[in-house]
């Protein structure tokens, strides 16, 4: 049996997405296409993506629908995205859901990881994060502006996937480990492993 690994991972802002998507990605051979990622080594290169992104990410505003959109179909498009792909801040609402419907095949989606934490353990890793790495977004008011950015636009994008019966809700509270596990666990029981070696 070939089992694709098409997935997305979602979670606010310091729900640890990142890291357990890096994870995630490792562990089962596929690439992980961060969008905030390729923004903020655009913005460090100073390429002129880059220019055009950085005063509205810095404000913790949303760049475009068509240029996120543009991003993320030309990296899907990538040879080493054919056999699937973890995206980790894409889509961020509901238009870009739809968009990305359309960058793929009939086939879509195969699971999207809902990393679930209390908003008052989220706001305590982010303000750890602000002081051990100084993310230029990680003011106070950048990140209160993208949580309720998150609670009012992507939260919804849930609904429209769990209509399709592929959430899984994971506990993102615990050690990196045990929830790594939790997400592991809840793919392989959709049959999403990583390829053996041929
Ligand atoms: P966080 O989840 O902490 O907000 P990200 O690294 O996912 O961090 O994103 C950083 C910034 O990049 C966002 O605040 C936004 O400006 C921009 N960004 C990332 N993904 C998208 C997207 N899908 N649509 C629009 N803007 C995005």
């Amino acid at each position: 049996m070939t089992s694709t690994a098409r997935l997305v991972i979602v979670g606010p802002q310091g729900s640890g997405k990142g890291t357990q998507g890096a994870r995630i990605a490792e562990a089962l051979g596929i690439p992980a296409i961060s969008t905030g990622d390729v923004f903020r080594a655009n913005i460090k290169a100073g390429t002129p993506l880059g220019e055009q992104v950085k005063a509205i990410t810095a404000a913790g505003n949303l760049v475009s629908d068509e240029l996120t959109g543009r991003i993320v179909r030309d990296r899907l498009a990538q040879d080493d995205a054919a056999g699937g792909f973890l995206l980790d801040g894409y889509p961020r609402n509901v238009r870009q859901v739809e968009d990305l419907d359309g960058f793929l095949d009939a086939a879509g989606l195969d699971a999207v990881i809902e990393l679930s934490v209390p908003r008052d353990e989220s706001m305590a890793r982010l303000a750890l994060r602000a002081k051990e790495q100084g993310r230029t977004d990680d003011t106070d008011e950048a990140i209160a502006k993208r949580l309720s950015i998150y609670e009012r636009e992507t939260a919804p994008i849930l609904d429209v996937y769990r209509e399709r019966g592929i959430v899984d809700t994971i506990d993102g509270v615990g050690s990196l480990d045990e929830i790594t596990a939790r997400i592991t666990d809840a793919l392989a029981a959709r049959g999403i492993t990583r390829p053996a070696a041929v």
